[in-house]
């Protein structure tokens, strides 16, 4: 997906796309290392306009990813749904600027270069940023019992885990007793 600048210049430009994930080398990277592959394919729509000499590029993403929980290791898909927008100033040194964010609302300042932008690769890092470090099925997880390797979500094991088992087998015991 390309900006073209003359024409943002004159008028606003809307562009949509929908590609599979691996039309990106980052997502096509992520699904080769294992760390989720993609289950519907990746579709961008972006709104461009020219203002106070720069792109201003809104848009969103979607998608969805199959993942692996981190706690139990069970495999869940998460829709993937983010909405963006990017600064865009043309670079007029010889280096391109470092992408920077300027605050914790999602507003990306970046440059280009040349009569373009290619929006592919800032498609490809909005899609990433949604995908999370440590994948979890539900906040709630609670894991593999470590001792029998049980998925606790499914009920417990029986096994004694220390501490927390303990004073739960010591509650259970006092219930009976009474
Ligand atoms: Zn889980
Ligand atoms: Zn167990």
């Amino acid at each position: 997906m390309k900006i073209a600048i003359e024409k943002v210049k004159r008028t606003q430009v809307d562009l949509a796309e929908v590609e599979p994930a691996s039309h990106y080398p980052s997502l096509a990277e992520m699904e080769k290392s294992g760390e989720g592959s993609f289950t519907a394919p990746v579709s961008a729509e972006v709104s461009a306009v020219w203002e106070y000499g720069h792109v201003r590029a809104t848009g969103k993403v979607a998608s969805a990813v199959r993942l692996t929980c981190s706690r139990c290791l069970a495999e869940y898909e998460l829709p993937i749904s983010s909405e963006f927008t990017i600064f865009f100033t043309e670079s007029k040194g010889e280096e391109l600027d470092e992408e920077v964010e300027l605050s914790d609302e999602e507003l990306i300042s970046a440059s280009y270069t040349g009569d373009e932008i290619d929006m592919t690769a800032e498609i490809a890092e909005q899609v990433m940023l949604e995908v999370p470090y440590k994948p979890l099925c539900s906040e709630s997880c609670l894991g593999l019992c470590p001792q029998c390797g049980a998925d606790l979500n499914a009920g417990e094991c029986g096994c004694d885990r220390g501490g927390i088992n303990l004073k739960m087998a010591a509650l259970k015991k006092i219930k009976i007793e009474k």
